[in-house]
């Protein structure tokens, strides 16, 4: 098939993810042939910096040798097999270097195949813990303003994003929702840097006037990401830890986005020298090539479950996918590559250009803020800096940015208002800087029309 061949079966055929189709009228979607590093490359040639990291999951780049070659070498010994009643190596290879490198003492380790899935995993199994555990009226679970857990229903259920679960709200399960933190507009005047999370108060109240019924608070750790990479400090988490501990109730870590260093560390909790009691992970497991996703618990939740068939105590979740081989020897592979090329270690200097970038998007002046976190950063525009006011979101001004940025060759993804940054953990600093200076440009060209 040629390009536009590709293009006309796809709007005949295909439906895409989290896109109004009609959109494609005007901007079709675009045939990639192949990727090379951070660039992904369309059937015509023209290149595009990854700049969003293909929704948050590469982070060596694509079509790396080490993980191609783990792929092949896998793909020639078997693809997948049931995983109920047998195993293989790269999954315990797995489960144990996830276990010795996560905060705490997580010692099992349930696999799913998307994070979706590792969330449910993780709701279902603190539900049946209480069960089991004589606290059968802890049947409830918190979640933050603005969170995002994916979406499934039980993982939306825990969501707070308006646009992605309004319509299906009477399908939900019934949650407790505390006010979440929101630096940017901080209603105490504070900053993220030196605040203590005043903010917190909103969850310590609910938890713990409702702590008999609520099993398991989950947040996302530092960043909340679909909300528009909202950034909070790891006091939050600190305070968190111990709210869990005196309220008896599980502390669910959604580490899908943040884990696997994008926050600068290996994960988010080391950030707050804090331990989950339940940790999810997915996204950058495989390096950005296979779905997995993984549900760690503590040895005390594992235990609840541990016992004789006829007490029928068994977590009986499964999914056809469960474990699958190819996905964990790339797994295993990308665990290698974060030890023996250093990748957090190399980190830093791209961190500090990141910062650098801090003054010159701020100068703008339909620019509110830029944070970062990490490897990840985020500019948010809006209508007046002063008042903070957000442009009214039927104007799409981050769509427009994309759209500006894909013309430049980056592929930028908007949240909104939000422009952010998420790159491969391996891009060089100079296409850094490429991507950066195409942001401003196109922030530039979408705000400066007053
Ligand atoms: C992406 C994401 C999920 C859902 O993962 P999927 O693989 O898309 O189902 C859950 N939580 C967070 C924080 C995420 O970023």
């Amino acid at each position: 098939m040629n390009y536009q061949d590709i293009v006309n079966y796809d709007r005949q055929h295909v439906w895409h993810p989290c896109t109004q189709e009609k959109d494609h009228e005007a901007l079709p979607p675009i045939p990639i042939e192949r990727g090379e590093g951070v660039y992904l490359i369309d059937k015509a040639g023209r290149r595009y910096i990854d700049g969003v990291s293909s929704w948050w999951v590469n982070l060596f780049g694509h079509t790396h040798p080490r993980l191609n070659r783990a792929l092949t070498e896998q793909a020639g010994r078997i693809a997948h097999h049931i995983f109920a009643g047998f195993t293989h190596e790269p999954a315990v290879d797995l489960a144990r270097r996830l276990c010795a490198l996560t905060p705490g003492n997580l010692s099992k380790v349930f696999f799913a195949d998307n994070g979706s899935a590792a969330v449910e995993v993780a709701l279902k199994m603190s539900f049946q813990y209480w069960q089991q555990h004589g606290k059968p009226n802890k049947t409830r679970f918190v979640s933050l303003t603005e969170a995002y857990h994916g979406e499934t229903v039980g993982a939306l259920s825990v969501g707070g994003c308006d646009l992605y679960r309004q319509v299906y709200q009477p399908m939900l399960l019934d949650t407790f929702q505390a006010q979440g933190p929101d630096c940017f507009r901080c209603p105490y005047g504070l900053h993220r840097d030196s605040c203590d999370a005043p903010c917190f108060e909103h969850l310590e109240k609910l938890v713990t006037e409702s702590q008999e019924e609520i099993a398991a608070v989950i947040v996302e750790p530092l960043i909340q990401g679909a909300a528009g990479m909202r950034i909070y400090p790891p006091v939050y988490l600190r305070k968190l830890r111990v709210l869990c501990d005196t309220c008896q109730v599980h502390y669910i870590a959604d580490e899908i986005a943040v884990g696997f260093g994008r926050t600068g560390k290996m994960f988010a909790n080391e950030h707050a020298g804090v331990a989950p009691d339940l940790m999810c992970l997915s996204k950058g497991i495989t390096g950005g090539y296979m779905p997995l996703s993984v549900t760690l618990a503590t040895e005390d939740i594992y235990q609840a479950f541990y016992d004789d068939y006829e007490t029928l105590k068994a977590f009986l979740h499964s999914h056809s996918y469960t474990g699958n081989v190819l996905a964990c020897a790339l797994a295993v592979e990308v665990l290698n590559i974060f030890k023996e090329e250093q990748v957090l270690a190399n980190l830093a200097p791209k961190m500090a250009l990141l910062d650098r970038y801090a003054a010159r998007f701020e100068a703008l002046p339909h620019v509110g803020e830029f944070r970062r976190c990490g490897m990840v950063a985020a500019v948010e525009m809006v209508a007046d800096r002063r008042g903070r006011v957000p442009y009214p979101w039927q104007e799409r001004r981050g769509y427009q940015v994309y759209q500006q940025a894909l013309k430049q060759g980056a592929l930028l993804r908007p949240l909104g208002n939000v422009v952010y940054f998420m790159p491969p953990l391996t891009i060089e600093e100079p296409v850094l800087e490429e991507l950066l200076e195409i942001a401003l440009k196109g922030i530039v060209e979408v705000t400066s029309e007053e």
